[in-house]
């Protein structure tokens, strides 16, 4: 089999790699079990020169990066640019803070000394998306690395280059080249990696069904996860809020990444005074999008990534309509045979329809109406999902206190949900569990030992 590398704005098949052998797989893994022995030796110091190197490599690179993404899976030059930069801010930040983040800490007992202490694990399989091809993969290995572990990815089979492109930069900083490597291999082989000893941890990003596959197969060989999946985040709207930033921001939270992001706003919760001009004011921001070719600077919105994810899209739409929701603006694809897809408003979503229930996965915003803000957070609980959740009001207590009640990973009060290098970041409920970034998230694949001295 192959992985193929294809535009969705043209439909062209721009390269084809063939999937790395058996034996080829099991030599990258044998290396990376061996690099692991090697780097766990190395102090913060030489790690933090390889990372920073890494950093200045993804500035320098970053029009040749979101080229790949821009061809690969439909990301604007200008959004994928600035994901670049975001990833050098990240190994920077790990550069500069893994250290302190990792210190020993001397605890009190009973007797004498006793301290905690963060050894690296070894080997982490990292299993990830393609919405955001390099972000995801550097917010683990920036962390990963700088803790003393190596990495072994297996990307989305839609973003070869764009993984290869990661994996070379990694190289070019001074990295062992066996430390970060990628696996060109498609789904099956994946089971033998992670019952395989010399793997010992997992991170997957992806969907609930990929996250429930991954972590039954590690659980059986008693492997620690993270899993960051999908989300259905709620924006709430209070009747006091800032009216037209909300709606500014809310049009942008739902369009990030055409749509396909899991933080992206997803479900605009408005208090019932403010509804119709809430509406009103988010179809006029999402009609000034233009969509059109990711390589052009212009672009606001380019296809989505495949095919199919319109077409799924689509049908929960269709679904959603058939069971009673109101379509208040008409977008979504304009030919089937194209992975373009308009935004699209619903109204009237209720519990029972495909809308209220599923995430979705594409620039579709759906607004509900509350009563009150008790209501408010009624209505954003009543999911599956619980990775983000944003809050307008001009009353920062009500807020505070709806913060506290929301079941959600993180929340943001008059803001659009962002992940950040200072800030934990993960979910709760069908949204996985695991935090990373910030300190928690590279104390997630470390071996947090006591030594207590009698
Ligand atoms: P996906 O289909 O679950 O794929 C994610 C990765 O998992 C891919 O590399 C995929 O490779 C692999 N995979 C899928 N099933 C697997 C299995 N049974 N065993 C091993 N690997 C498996 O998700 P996607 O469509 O790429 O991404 C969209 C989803 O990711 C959405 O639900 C989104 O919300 C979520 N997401 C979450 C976060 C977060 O931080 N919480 C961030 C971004 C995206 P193959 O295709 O080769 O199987």
């Amino acid at each position: 089999m192959a992985i193929e590398s294809l535009n969705p704005y043209t439909g062209e098949v721009l390269q084809s790699f063939p999937a790395f052998s058996a034996a080829a797989t099991e030599q990258v893994l044998a290396e990376a079990h061996q690099a692991a022995a090697a780097w766990r030796t190395t102090s913060f110091a030489e790690r933090a020169a390889v990372l920073r190197r890494a950093a200045e490599l993804l500035r320098r690179r970053q029009h040749e990066l979101a080229h790949f993404m821009a061809i690969e899976m439909g990301k604007p030059v200008r959004d994928g640019r600035a994901e670049a930069q975001k990833c050098a801010a990240c190994c920077d930040y790990y550069a500069a803070h893994a250290e302190g983040f990792l210190a020993d800490e001397e605890i009190k007992t009973e007797t004498g000394r006793s301290f905690l202490s963060y050894a690296p694990l070894g080997v982490v399989l990292a299993i990830m998306p393609w919405n955001f091809p390099l972000w995801q993969v550097v917010r683990f290995a920036a962390p990963a690395l700088m803790a003393g572990n190596v990495g072994l990815l297996k990307h989305a089979p839609n973003v070869p280059q764009c993984a290869l492109a990661l994996e070379s930069i990694f190289h070019d900083a001074g990295l062992p080249p066996a430390a970060f490597r990628t696996l060109l291999i498609e789904t099956e082989p994946v089971a033998g990696l992670i019952a395989d000893d010399r793997v010992a941890a997992i991170t997957l990003t992806g969907s609930e069904r990929a996250g429930a596959a991954v972590a039954a197969a590690a659980g059986q060989h008693i492997k620690k996860t993270v899993l960051e999946l999908g989300g259905s985040d709620p924006f709430i709207v209070l009747a006091d809020a800032d009216l037209a930033a909300a709606a500014k921001t809310a049009a942008q939270a739902r369009m990030i990444n055409a749509g396909q992001s899991c933080i992206a706003a997803k479900r605009f919760i408005i208090e019932a005074p403010i509804h119709d001009e809430f509406v009103r004011l988010l179809t006029e921001s999402l009609r000034a999008l233009r969509y059109g070719d990711p390589l052009d600077e212009a672009t606001d919105y380019g296809p989505l990534a495949r095919l199919d994810l319109a077409a799924t899209l689509t049908q929960q739409v269709t679904d959603s309509v058939a069971q009673g929701a109101t379509v208040a603006l008409a977008g979504g694809q304009p030919d089937p045979r194209s992975p373009r897809f308009d935004p699209i408003i619903l109204t009237n979503v209720r519990p029972g329809q495909r809308a209220y229930t599923e995430e979705l996965f594409g620039p579709v915003a759906l607004v509900l109406s509350a009563q009150d803000a008790a209501d408010a957070v009624r209505l954003a609980n009543d999911s599956r999902f619980g990775l983000g959740a944003a809050v307008w009001t001009q009353d920062v207590a009500k807020a505070e206190q709806m913060a506290r009640q929301l079941e959600s990973g993180a929340v943001f009060i008059n803001g659009l949900v962002k992940s950040m290098n200072e800030l934990p970041f993960g979910g709760v409920k069908k949204s996985g569990y695991g935090r990373e970034l910030s300190y928690l998230g590279i104390r997630e694949f470390v071996n947090q030992k006591s030594v207590w001295f009698g």
